[in-house]
C-alpha cells in the first residue's frame, strides 16, 4: 500500500460516535472521510445522559474547539441546536413490588448537572446524531452516506476499505494511515477480525425491550407529593426497579416518551412465542404505579426486542478481547456493551473521544500510527467496562433480594458517580491512563467494587447477612470523617433517600462534606493525586460562575431574536417550579426554592481556599478569568 492515502482517517459510521469524532479530527487538520451505511434521521436508541457524559463533551468542546459540541453538554446547548430532548435534572427510582404502588419510602433520587452547568439531558437521538452529521461540510469532513463498508486491508502503511453504495453494482475502494470503527453493534472491524468473545466473561446478563410511546401519564399526576424528592419526579430520568429487571422512562419535549424494559435473562428468559409488546404490556400491569403511569401508552414506532437485532441473541451484552488492530480501533460501542443501566454508552463514547482525538492529531503529526500508541486506551477501556459491568450486573443482582440489599447498591453507584465525575474535572481527560469511567484507574474504588461485587455474587449468599455485609463495606468508605454524612443512612428503608449533588445549593453542608470527602479519596490514591490538577476544579468552579453571567445574558437576546434559547431555560424553570405547562401536563407540582447560585459558587470556590488546596493555583486560575485591562 502506498504512503500516499486519500485521507489520514477514516470513520466507519456516522453515530454520535463517528460524527464527533469526525468533527473533532478534521478540526485538528486531520483528513478525515465518513462513510455511512444508512441515511440520517434516523432512530436510535440511547438517549439518556449523566454528568460525566456531559462534562466529557464539553472537555472535548474545548479541547478541540469545536463550539457545537454544545449541544452535547447540556439541554439549553441541545434546544439550541434544534433539537428534541428534555432537561435531565435527576435519576429517580422507584422500587416495584408485584400489585404495591411505589410509597415514598420506596422512592430514592440523585440529582444530576443542574444549570448553570447543566441540566443534562434526553435526547432524541434521530435530531441529535442528524445536527452532527450536518456540521461536516462547515468542518471539511468528507461525507458518503447509503454506502456499507464491505472490506478491508491492513498492512504496516496504511489501511484501504472497500465501499459499497446502495444500489450500485460496483464496489471502490478508499485508503487512510488509520480507520476507526464506529458501526456500534455492527462492530465491522471486531466481526471481521473475529475480535468479539464467543462467551464475553461478563456478570450482567440482560435483555430489553423497548420503544417511542405518547399517551404516557406523569408520576406526580399517581404518586403524593413527595418533597424529599424536590423536582417532578418525571423531570429526570424514570427508573422503576424490580425482582429480575427495570423499566425506564425517558421524556422528550415532544411529548413523545422512550420507555424500555431490561430483563435479567435468568429470571426472565425470553419466549419468543409471546410478541414483544404482550411481554411489555404483561410487566407493566404486574406493578401499579407502572401501570398507571405506562398503561395506556400507543407506540408510536414498532417495538423493538432484542433478539433478532442483536445477531441473533437476546443478550445485550458483548464484549472484545483487543480494540486496537493494525491501523485500526474500534470505537466503544464497536468494542462492547453493558446495559442501558445508568446510560455508561455515550459516557464511554466521550471518555475515549477525550483520549483518542489528541493522540490521533499527534499520530499524524508525527506519521506513526503504531498500536503500542493506542495499547493504553485499550487498557483503560477494558478496566471501564469491567467496573461499569461489576456495578451494572451487581445491581441487577441485588433485585433478586429486595430492596433493602438494592439500596446498599445503590449506594457504590453513587460513590462511583462521584468519584468519577470530581475526579475526572480535576485531571487532565486526554490523559489514557487518567481516571476512567465508573473511576477505572482510581485503585481504591476498583477494589470497593470488586469487593461489593464478589459479596453479591458469592453462591451463598444469603439476604440478612449477605445485605449487612454489604452495607459495611459502604460505611468502611463513607465513615464521617471522609465520607458524606448524607449516605449514612439506616439499612431499613423507612424514608425518601436524595442525594443532592455538588450542583445544587440547598446542601452546602453536604457540599463541604463532599469535598472533604473526596480529597481524602485523592490522597488515598496516589497514582491519581499525581494526576489532579487543583486548578482545574478551581476554573470549574469559575466557569459556573461565568455561565450563570452568560446564560442570563443569551435568555434576554433570545426573547428578542427566536425565543429558543429563552424558551430552553423556561421549560427549566417551569419542570424545576413543578408549574408545567403547555404540552406537557396541567399538573401544579412541586415547588422547588431555586438557591441562590452565586452564592453557593462563592462557598464552595472558598471551601477549596480555606480547607486545603493550593491557594495559589486557584488565585491564578481566577486571574485568568479576568478579561484583560
Ligand atoms: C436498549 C439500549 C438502550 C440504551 N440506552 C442508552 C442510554 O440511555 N444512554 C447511553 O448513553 N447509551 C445508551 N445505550 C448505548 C447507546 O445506544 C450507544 O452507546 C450509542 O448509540 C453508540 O453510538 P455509536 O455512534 O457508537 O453507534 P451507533 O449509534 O449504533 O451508530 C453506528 C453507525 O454505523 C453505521 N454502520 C453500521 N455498519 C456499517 C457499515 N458496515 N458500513 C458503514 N456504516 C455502518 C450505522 O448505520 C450507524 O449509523 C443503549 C443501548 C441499548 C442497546
Amino acid at each position: 500500500m502506498s504512503r500516499e492515502h486519500d485521507y489520514d482517517v477514516i470513520v466507519i459510521g456516522s453515530g454520535i460516535a463517528g460524527s464527533t469524532l469526525a468533527l473533532t479530527l478534521a478540526r485538528a487538520g486531520v483528513r478525515t472521510f465518513v462513510v455511512e451505511k444508512g441515511r440520517h434521521p434516523h432512530f436510535v436508541i440511547g438517549e439518556s445522559t449523566v454528568p460525566s457524559t456531559s462534562y466529557s463533551f464539553e472537555y472535548l468542546r474545548n479541547l478541540c474547539d469545536v463550539p457545537e459540541l454544545a449541544a452535547a453538554h447540556s439541554y439549553p446547548g441541545l434546544k439550541e441546536a434544534g433539537c428534541t430532548g428534555w432537561p435531565k435534572q435527576h435519576f429517580w427510582f422507584g422500587w416495584n413490588d408485584p400489585g404495591e404502588p411505589v410509597t415514598p419510602e420506596k422512592e430514592l433520587c440523585f440529582y444530576a448537572l443542574l444549570p448553570p452547568r447543566g441540566p443534562d439531558y434526553h435526547a432524541n437521538r434521530a435530531d441529535f446524531d442528524h445536527y452532527f452529521v450536518k456540521l461536516f461540510p462547515k468542518y471539511g469532513v468528507t461525507y458518503q452516506d447509503k454506502t456499507a463498508v464491505t472490506g478491508f486491508e491492513s498492512d504496516a502503511t496504511g489501511a484501504r476499505l472497500t465501499l459499497k453504495p446502495e444500489g450500485e453494482t460496483t464496489e471502490r475502494t478508499v485508503t487512510a494511515s488509520y480507520v476507526v470503527d464506529c458501526t456500534g453493534h455492527a462492530s465491522f472491524l471486531a466481526k471481521k477480525f473475529g475480535l468479539r468473545k464467543e462467551d464475553p466473561g461478563l456478570s450482567t446478563n440482560s435483555r430489553s425491550i423497548f420503544g417511542h410511546f405518547q399517551n404516557t401519564r406523569f408520576l406526580d399526576d399517581i404518586l403524593p407529593p413527595n418533597e424529599e424528592v424536590g423536582f417532578l419526579r418525571d423531570g429526570g430520568t424514570i427508573h422503576h426497579v424490580f425482582h429480575g429487571g427495570w423499566i425506564w422512562g425517558i421524556r422528550f419535549d415532544s411529548g413523545v416518551m422512550s420507555v424500555g424494559i431490561t430483563l435479567d435473562r435468568d429470571v426472565w428468559p425470553l419466549d419468543e412465542s409471546i410478541p414483544a409488546e404482550v411481554e411489555m404490556r404483561t410487566i407493566i400491569d404486574r406493578y401499579p404505579t407502572v401501570k398507571a403511569a405506562l398503561g395506556e401508552m400507543v407506540p408510536i414506532r414498532p417495538i423493538i426486542r432484542t433478539g433478532r437485532v442483536h445477531g441473533g441473541t437476546d443478550r445485550i451484552q458483548f464484549a472484545v478481547s483487543s480494540i486496537v488492530g493494525e491501523r485500526f480501533i474500534l470505537s466503544p460501542h464497536s468494542s462492547g456493551f453493558i446495559d442501558p443501566l445508568f446510560s455508561t454508552g455515550i459516557l464511554l463514547t466521550g471518555a475515549f473521544l477525550n483520549r483518542f482525538v489528541p493522540l490521533a492529531a499527534k499520530a499524524v503529526k508525527d506519521g506513526d500510527w503504531s498500536q503500542e500508541r493506542f495499547r493504553p486506551l485499550e487498557t483503560t477501556f477494558m478496566r471501564e467496562i469491567e467496573m461499569v459491568d461489576k456495578v451494572v450486573g451487581g445491581m441487577f443482582r441485588s433485585w433478586r433480594y429486595g430492596q433493602n440489599t438494592f439500596r446498599q447498591y445503590w449506594r457504590l453507584w453513587l460513590y462511583v458517580g462521584s468519584a468519577m465525575y470530581m475526579t475526572r474535572v480535576a485531571a487532565p481527560m486526554e490523559d489514557p491512563e487518567g481516571p476512567g469511567v465508573f473511576a477505572a484507574n482510581i485503585p481504591s474504588v476498583e477494589r470497593l467494587i470488586r469487593r461489593m461485587h464478589a459479596i453479591i455474587f458469592d453462591p451463598a449468599f444469603e439476604p440478612d447477612s449477605g445485605t449487612k455485609q454489604l452495607k459495611a463495606t459502604m460505611d468502611e468508605v463513607w465513615d464521617s470523617s471522609h465520607g458524606p454524612g448524607l449516605m449514612d443512612w439506616p439499612i431499613e428503608p423507612g424514608r425518601t433517600v436524595c442525594i443532592k449533588f455538588l450542583a445544587t445549593g440547598e446542601t452546602r453542608k453536604a457540599q463541604l462534606q463532599m469535598l472533604k470527602w473526596w480529597r481524602g479519596l485523592v490522597a488515598e490514591n496516589p497514582t491519581i493525586a499525581a494526576k489532579v490538577e487543583v486548578g482545574r476544579v478551581a476554573r470549574w468552579i469559575l466557569e459556573n460562575r461565568r455561565r450563570r453571567t452568560t446564560d442570563a445574558q443569551k435568555v434576554e437576546e433570545s426573547k428578542k431574536g427566536d425565543g429558543v434559547f429563552a424558551q430552553a431555560y423556561s421549560i427549566i424553570e417551569n419542570i424545576r417550579l413543578g408549574a408545567l405547562q403547555g404540552p406537557f401536563t396541567g399538573h401544579p407540582g412541586l415547588l422547588w426554592k431555586a438557591p441562590d447560585t452565586a452564592a453557593r459558587i462563592d462557598e464552595v470556590a472558598r471551601a477549596f481556599d480555606v480547607h486545603s488546596l493550593e491557594h495559589d493555583q486557584v488565585e491564578r486560575a481566577r486571574q485568568a478569568q479576568k478579561p484583560a485591562p
